[in-house]
């Protein structure tokens, strides 16, 4: 098969349209078939519920070529489970969860020659989401919605090799108690957006978000989990209901266990101990882990290993596991072809 012609290391994180994206509409109470399409865009009413009312939530996963040759996802069933929770908080439709898998690999295996090749760095990454699209004024769910997933090349995260990153402990808040930080909503990231430009103007990567109620814990960071290693070596992830569940924090963790024999916690972690942890990182899908290097909480820094030996080692065993040079937990990679 014949891949595009990209210069796939020099790609950035950016949205390029490629040939073939997944459609399925809800209407009068039932999914309808569903399908691959060409077109990039979407025709809607302007008073759409997305647009009024932002009903609307999404997903994140990478479609990749394995050290054997393979095109594989890494655990899209948990993208299609986290959605189903995300709609249901959002009083829409689930888009069954099987289908959502199907709809995945349909996307892909219709953008072969866009899934980057295998030691380039660069991931093809996929984009499901779902959003109101009947006109609605009077505030209430859509009845109608649309369920679409497309993907887009994306290129190395560490390019121009690794660099720690500087955090800093935010004064706003991302999620309230009881709210909805644990799903994948847009309102999430758009009532983030001020703090995170706020944040690169005074030269820190991201925002850390404590608990809205005491300002007393630590949660995560606009768009990934922390994760913590103490001086003695165990893993330690904040637990929290506002916190989204990252397949990636959550795969770790079972790394951490399963693999290398760590201690693991996942408890609450005060603001106050942060100087007795060795190492710090965050964790998503698209860096697998970002190292910190510190964290300023307004006039205290705390510095930490950046790359430290625990969280390469972490680092290393999950991206083996997905590139296929570690063996993998039963049910974790998808094989598409
Ligand atoms: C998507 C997301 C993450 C990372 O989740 P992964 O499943 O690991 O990609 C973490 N925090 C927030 C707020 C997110 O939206």
């Amino acid at each position: 098969m014949e891949k595009k012609n990209i210069d796939w290391s020099s790609l950035g994180f950016g949205y390029i349209p490629t040939d073939a994206r997944y459609v399925a509409n809800y209407k009068d109470g039932a999914w309808d078939a569903g399908g691959l399409t060409e077109k990039a865009t979407i025709e809607m009413s302007e008073c759409a519920g997305v647009l009024q009312y932002a009903q609307t939530c999404f997903e994140g996963l990478k479609a990749y070529t394995t050290a054997d040759g393979k095109i594989v996802c890494f655990r899209p069933d948990l993208n299609a489970a986290r959605m189903a929770d995300s709609c249901r908080r959002m009083k829409m439709p689930v888009f069954p969860e099987e289908r959502f898998v199907e709809a995945i690999v349909e996307t892909v295996r219709a953008n072969k020659q866009w899934v980057p090749p295998y030691g380039s760095g660069a991931t093809l990454y996929l984009r499901p989401f779902m959003f109101g699209i009947n006109p609605v004024i009077g505030v209430k769910p859509a009845t109608e919605y649309q369920f679409r997933v497309f993907a887009t090349p994306v290129g190395p995260y560490f390019k121009g090799g690794i660099k720690p990153l500087t955090l800093r402990i935010s004064d706003l808040d991302r999620a309230a108690p009881k709210g909805t930080g644990h799903i994948k909503a847009g309102l999430n990231y758009a009532m983030s957006l001020y703090n995170i430009v706020d944040a690169h103007e005074q030269g820190y990567d991201e925002n850390v978000y404590v608990d809205s109620a005491t300002r007393t814990h630590i949660e995560e960071t606009g768009g990934a989990n922390i994760i913590f290693v103490t001086k003695d070596g165990k893993l330690v992830t904040p637990k929290s209901e506002t916190i989204l569940p990252s397949i990636t924090r959550r795969s770790l963790l079972q790394v951490a266990k399963d693999y290398l024999g760590m201690e693991v916690e996942e408890r609450a972690v005060a603001l106050d101990e942060l100087e007795s942890f060795a190492e710090c990182g965050l964790c998503g899908t698209a860096a697998v882990i970002s190292p910190v290097g510190t964290i300023v909480d307004h006039g205290r820094r705390i510095e930490f290993a950046g790359m430290g030996p625990v969280i390469q080692k972490l680092y290393d065993t999950l991206l083996g596991i997905q590139m296929g040079t570690v063996e993998a937990p039963e049910g974790w990679i998808t094989v598409i072809g």
